[in-house]
């Protein structure tokens, strides 16, 4: 095998998938690998992870594991809504601007009724006047809201903000769907429990997120409201999402959640971010974009100086959230964090 050149593995914090996998995830799989298992699910770790989120959750809710988390975003969508259905989300959503459409895909046309936002969250107000817009047999019936958690902008929802969306989903009868990919950030960032950020306040589907917190793939759909998981395998199955060596989906789980790495990976991520944002608030012609609530820093900077940056071989996004994008990880090194904010604090004085 020839060797992958070391430069080409140095840390980048452009996202949170592209660290490897952590210790906890791989020693399951490891031991996942010792001999035999009954494949689809059927499964002794399968059935040890399923117990393992009801444990952490506090509650019996459904638990079914997907490759990734565009798929368990829209089948859990598809679940909850027929095709003449709305969903209400707000416009920085990652299943309105990163899914390709597999959100009305997978659920043969309910449309996404798109709110605008100031910092990438819906607001009561929006999800209101959304279900409110329209009574009429022309328009989509809104039936979902589904708001991400941590935000794609690095935002947190507080309990306070939550409980006010799930009033307004009662009052116009609407489920509540959480796109948790970066859930176990946003649960170390408000020090509450997952039960109380989830179906304590409202939420009848959560995607947690596996991949982002350091796994090597799969995401873990939960129903808290048990009827609608109805039928849910089958949409598994249909959709090319039902694993038929499940346990190596759902064992790392096991790894993640037993030992607790699940909430340490995600606490050490928003350190880092902490950590990072402020080193770059007092650079010179810098600014954070948005405040720093989980793993993320949003950094608005003038282009010639992005361009110097990325002249000294670093990597990140711009097109997300209207900034540069830095994402932080179970793995993030702060010796090579420190690097980056020297290298930038240089680019920013030379583009003076
Ligand atoms: C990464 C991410 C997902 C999952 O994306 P996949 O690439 O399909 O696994 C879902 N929602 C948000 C907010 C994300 O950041």
């Amino acid at each position: 095998m020839t060797e992958i050149d070391q430069r080409e593995l140095a840390q980048q914090f452009a996202s949170d998938n592209y660290a490897g996998i952590c210790p906890e995830a791989w020693q399951a799989m490891e031991e996942a690998n010792r001999g035999h298992a009954t494949a689809y699910g059927d499964d002794p770790w399968t059935e040890r992870a399923a117990d393992a989120f009801r444990n952490l959750f506090e509650t019996e809710c459904e638990v079914y594991f997907v490759f990734n988390g565009t798929a368990a975003n829209s089948l859990a969508l598809a679940s909850l809504c027929q095709s003449y259905h709305g969903v209400i989300c707000c416009d920085q959503a990652h299943v309105e601007t990163d899914e390709c459409g597999a959100p009305e895909f997978f659920s043969n046309g309910s449309k996404l009724l798109v709110a605008g936002s100031a910092e990438g969250k819906l607001t009561p107000q929006s999800i209101h006047e959304l279900a409110t817009k329209r009574q009429d047999i022309h328009y989509p019936k809104p039936r979902a809201v589904t708001i991400t958690q941590a935000t794609e902008t690095g935002r947190v929802y507080s309990l306070a903000e939550l409980g006010a969306i799930s009033a307004a989903c009662r009052r116009h009868g609407l489920s509540l769907h959480m796109d948790g990919a970066r859930f176990a950030n946003a649960v170390a960032s408000l020090g509450c429990s997952p039960a109380e950020l989830t179906w304590k306040n409202g939420v009848d589907v959560l995607c947690f997120g596996g991949t982002k917190n350091g796994m090597a793939a799969g995401e873990a759909v939960l129903f808290f409201d048990r009827r609608l998981a109805a039928d849910f395998d089958y949409r598994c199955k249909q959709a090319g999402q039902l694993s038929s060596k499940m346990r190596f989906l759902s064992a790392p789980w096991v790894g993640m959640l037993e030992s607790g790495a699940w909430l340490r990976n995600a606490r050490h991520a928003n350190a880092c971010a902490q950590r990072f944002g402020a080193q770059i608030g007092g650079i010179p012609g810098v600014r954070l974009a948005q405040a720093v609530e989980a793993n993320a820093v949003f950094v608005s900077a003038p282009e010639p100086i992005l361009e110097r940056v990325r002249g000294r071989g670093w990597r990140f996004y711009t097109f997300i959230g209207g900034a540069a994008r830095f994402m932080f990880s179970w793995d993030s090194d702060t010796k090579r964090m420190d690097a980056f904010c020297r290298d930038l604090r240089e680019c920013a004085a030379e583009a003076q």
